[in-house]
């Protein structure tokens, strides 16, 4: 063979029509590693490439007499090697060259390998954030919940235990912020009534503490039947309670408080019937809280003094 042909920078052949070498170049044999040349195209070829010739090639080159960039492995040294072929009939013969696509094959390889490498991670990613997904859903109910239980130990911290009334605590903000309201609005005044039950001690003292509890839960029924929203009632001591009127009109207010008063004494009692003596007076300007839960107070200990179960106003 020419020099030239010989030391081509590519794999040259050439075949007959049966598949048989008639031809091949020293690049072609260094590129198998064989020293002779092969008997037939089948003897260079892998197991799959010699199917794929058979199915595609010889078909293929019949109807097309030439076959371009055809991809086949060459086993050499018991080892596939990627090949790109072209082939084209010339005189009866089939002339042909094959280059050497290894790099090409491990850069694909390599590129496989990332593709598969960034779906994975793609893939952890969704994962992740699916999970943060759950977790903030569960970050949102715990939050929920503890809004939930705030409000309720709010309302607890708000209510005397006992009788389930508002407590002291609340009682004092109350009047607080109606006494802010009324200094403010000049039309927004109120009346603030106390009351305490008369002889309590005896009522423990003759059938027991626990009795005096239950007389407590009663009076605390009756007053949330009778006192409700814009008015409130508390329990400010062991036996004391108040009122917050919010109607400015404070002679009606005193007419309630009566009627409360009289309804404690004449109301049917599943424990023991008792009454109360109590004290009621209104806002004036200037007032502080002291000033007008004086009154009030004084109010209510002049009821004490007059004989109990009586209304005085201060
Ligand atoms: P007065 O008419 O002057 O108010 O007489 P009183 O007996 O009601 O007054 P006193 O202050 O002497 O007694 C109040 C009683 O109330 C004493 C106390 O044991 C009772 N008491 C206070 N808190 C509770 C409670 O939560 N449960 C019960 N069962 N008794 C209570
Ligand atoms: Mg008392
Ligand atoms: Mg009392």
């Amino acid at each position: 063979m020419d020099e030239r042909l010989d030391l081509l920078p590519c794999g040259y052949f050439v075949l007959t029509s049966d598949w048989e070498f008639v031809e091949m170049n020293k690049t072609m044999r260094d590129v198998l590693r064989l020293d002779k040349m092969p008997r037939h195209m089948h003897d260079v070829l892998t197991v799959p490439s010699k199917v794929y010739f058979q199915t595609y090639f010889v078909p293929s080159i019949s109807v097309h007499q030439e076959i371009r960039e055809m991809y086949l492995n060459f086993k050499v040294d018991k080892r596939p090697l990627p090949v790109l072929m072209n082939v084209s009939k010339r005189n009866g013969l089939y002339e042909g060259i094959v280059v050497q696509i290894k790099v090409r094959d491990e850069y694909e390889n390599q590129l496989l390998k990332s593709k598969k490498e960034a779906e994975q991670i793609q893939q952890q990613t969704d994962e992740a954030y699916n999970k943060l997904l759950g977790l903030l859903e569960e970050v949102e109910y715990k939050q929920q919940q503890l809004l939930e239980l705030n409000e309720e130990l709010q309302e607890l911290a708000t209510r005397d235990e006992l009788t389930g009334l508002y407590n002291r605590r609340l009682f004092r903000r109350s009047l607080d912020a109606a006494i802010d309201r009324a200094t403010l609005f000049k039309t927004r005044s109120f009346s603030l009534l106390l009351f305490d039950i008369d002889h309590f001690k005896t009522v423990n003292d003759t059938y027991g503490h626990q009795v005096g509890d239950d007389v407590l839960r009663e009076l605390a029924r009756k007053l949330e039947h009778k006192v409700y929203s814009p008015d409130l009632v508390a329990r400010i001591g062991g036996e004391e309670f108040a009122v917050l009127f919010d109607d400015p009109d404070h002679q009606k207010n005193c007419v309630r408080a009566e009627e409360l008063r009289c309804h404690i004494e004449k109301s049917e009692w599943n424990s023991i019937a008792i009454t109360v003596s109590m004290g009621i007076t209104s806002f004036q300007e200037g007032d502080q809280s002291r000033h007008i839960y004086g009154r009030a107070d004084e109010a209510q200990y002049t009821s004490k003094r007059h004989g109990r179960n009586c209304l005085t106003h201060i």
